[in-house]
């Protein structure tokens, strides 16, 4: 494969900041030549979650992964060839991905630790292939066969292909909007692993708000921007946009401050009227959904009004739960709201319960459960998007705004966000600079 230089020079004399990052993967070995009788099982999820809300029968898992750990030997392997590897022998200088480190990185980084453990996983089900998850390396085809054949489980393991890593150019993403077009570059909009992210879903989220933009661009409509309440996906761009990055960037659910809110469970809710709006959700799809969203509201004022009398089955249940009896009959939704209660606990004592899908009982559940949680954080949603409502013009000058710090000026002016909310996360940008802004903005107002 041959790098394309061309483009990385054009850009360059288009003015767009480059950055070089790099990543690597695991070597694939044999399934036939592992021996896995003395390995630990990693069993799959027993319920398992469907990528799309349209796909109406759960997948059933069929394989299993096993686990394994590196050693001393492993280690000194590893030592004793470091120099041989392009990422220590300086010959690659790329920023790699901090949450996926390459097995010598972490020899080094973590030269304590007697041991690491590996994951074996199944490529698929119709391959022999199988992935060393923990194992990505640079270093050559031999000295992996060395490091290899000292793990446990894998003293045979024939391997179809080697680890490898790759340097590559990509953006400093504070060049980019909301919206993944760039600031000085009409029209030209980016994504993915050229935004400086690394991994499928992030290149396949920021592609879509990409292509979606320009789509609306062209049409002469308003763009679609999704702020951090909405999505991963805008807290993603958001992070990039108004942080940049300097290793490859990976979505976490831990960089989202509303993730109680952001959860797979309700990713249609959030996001389904959002794709209907500009004609990228069928309409059947999205009456589907408002048919779920109504049986949710029914089966959640059914359980508010439901009064469940105490009975002795009843008060067994509670006590082997480890939860207080009760003194008098309740409403169900008092019961669901006790942490050690399930909506299946409840099934024997709910005569009038309707065999409705599990999304609408889960739903019903998780509101209830966290209701004091979800309000707090909404609430915090709201007032994130009120500053977010305070546009900033593009063509401001902050060099000749009045009551602003020196580095606020410098890193409002690199960024240049487009709300008030954004501007306040930008680091190096304090609350007393958002607040001066705001009132400038007030008088900017007032003043056309
Ligand atoms: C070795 C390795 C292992 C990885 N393992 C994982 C993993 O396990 N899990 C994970 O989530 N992520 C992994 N990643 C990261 C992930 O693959 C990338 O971040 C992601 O695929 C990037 O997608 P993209 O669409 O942005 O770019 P790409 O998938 O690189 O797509 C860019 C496309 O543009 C084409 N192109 C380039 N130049 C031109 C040109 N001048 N004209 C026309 N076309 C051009 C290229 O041929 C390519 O098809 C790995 C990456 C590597 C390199």
């Amino acid at each position: 494969m041959f790098p394309a230089n061309e483009l990385s020079k054009a850009l360059y004399k288009l003015n767009i900041p480059l950055r070089r990052f790099k990543t690597g993967t695991p070597s694939r070995v044999n399934r036939k030549s592992i021996d896995f009788s003395e390995l630990d099982v990693q069993e799959g999820d027993k319920l398992t979650v469907p990528f799309s809300f349209e796909t109406k029968e759960r997948p059933k898992n069929k394989v299993v992964c096993h686990i394994t750990y590196s050693n001393e030997k492993t280690k000194q392997i590893i030592l004793d060839n470091l120099h041989r590897s392009p990422m220590y022998s300086g010959k690659i200088e790329g920023k790699g991905p901090r949450y996926c480190p390459s097995f010598e990185d972490k020899i080094v980084r973590f030269s304590d630790k007697e041991r690491h453990q590996l994951f074996i996983e199944p490529c698929g089900e119709n391959t022999e292939e199988m992935y060393l998850q923990g194992l990505s390396s640079s270093l050559p085809e031999d000295v992996q066969l060395d490091f290899i054949h000292t793990i446990k489980g894998l003293e045979h393991a024939q391997v179809m292909r080697a680890a490898y890593a790759i340097e590559y150019d990509c953006v400093d993403p504070t060049a980019l909007k909301a919206t993944l077009e760039f600031h000085d570059l009409e029209g030209l909009y980016g994504a993915g692993q050229f935004n400086g992210s690394s991994g499928y879903e992030e290149a396949a989220a920021q592609g879509l708000v990409a292509g979606i933009n320009a789509a609306l661009k062209i049409k002469g409509e308003e763009p679609l921007i999704l702020d951090r309440g909405s999505s991963y996906i805008g807290t993603l761009i958001d992070d990039l946009i108004t942080k940049g990055c300097t290793d490859p960037y990976r979505m976490m659910t831990g960089r989202s401050e509303y993730r109680l809110v952001l959860r797979q469970d309700n990713a249609d809710i959030r996001l389904t009227p959002i794709g209907h709006k500009i004609g990228l959700i069928s309409d059947e799809r999205y009456n589907a959904f408002l048919y779920k969203q109504e049986q949710i509201k029914k089966e959640l004022s059914r359980v508010k009004s439901l009064s469940i009398p105490i009975t002795d089955d009843l008060q067994k249940m509670l006590r082997e739960k480890g939860t207080a009896e009760l003194k008098t009959g309740c409403k169900m939704i008092e019961l669901l709201k006790r942490p050690q209660i399930t909506y299946e606990d409840l099934k024997p004592f709910d005569l009038t319960r309707e065999d409705l899908p599990y999304e609408v009982f889960e739903q019903v559940e998780i509101s209830v459960k966290y209701e004091g949680y979800i309000k707090k954080q909404e609430a915090q949603i709201k007032e994130m998007r009120r500053l977010e409502a305070k546009r900033i013009p593009d063509d401001i000058d902050y060099s000749t705004l009045k009551g602003l710090r020196l580095e606020a000026i410098e890193k409002l002016s690199a960024v240049r966000p487009q709300n008030l909310g954004q501007a306040g996360r930008i680091s190096g940008v304090n609350p007393a600079d958002v607040t001066a802004l705001n009132i400038i903005l007030e008088s900017m107002k007032n003043d056309r």
